[in-house]
């Protein structure tokens, strides 16, 4: 069976309608089919599509960014925190490295303690891609064996 790549340009909204990202204007996400490198809903979804097609992809929770779990919001004392640096409600900072990455958003500032929820930001919504497909090709053997996609800027070829 032979793998594809597949390079979409996307807009990706909450259910209400808000715009959360998008990809740049001019310059499509590449992936190689097959290998994870996005979620795996929409890549089920984008390999049945034709280069010039566009759609509206939702992805339930469930199958982008998990459940928004209650259990993962903490408290702690402000003097955990470095002085000097100014915090505000609606912060967000990663924490961890490598694997364990994650972001952590201040959702309340106490006098003594801080309120920090540790679910990813994306937790607990279904996302609606709209997409356009800007290409849809085979891939070549030596992408297959690379495991990714060649020719695009950054990359070598
Ligand atoms: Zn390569």
């Amino acid at each position: 069976m032979s793998q594809h790549v597949i390079g979409f340009s996307y807009i990706l909204k909450d259910k209400e309608g808000k715009v959360l990202e998008s990809s740049a204007q001019g310059k499509p996400i590449f992936f190689l089919e097959g290998t994870k490198q996005i979620i795996p809903h929409l890549e089920n979804e984008l390999v049945n599509l034709k280069k010039g097609d566009k759609k509206e992809i939702t992805v339930p929770y469930q199958a982008a960014y998990g459940p928004y779990d209650p259990n993962q919001v903490y408290k702690v004392a402000r003097s955990k925190f470095p002085t000097g640096i100014t915090i505000k409600e609606g912060d967000m900072f990663e924490i961890g490295k490598d694997n364990n990455r994650g972001v952590v958003t201040v959702i309340e500032l106490g006098e003594a303690e801080i309120t920090l929820d540790v679910n990813h930001p994306l937790a607990g919504q279904d996302l609606a891609f709209d997409v356009e497909i800007m290409e849809h090709r085979e891939a070549t053997s030596e992408e297959i064996l690379h495991g990714h996609v060649h020719g695009q800027e950054g990359q070598h070829s």
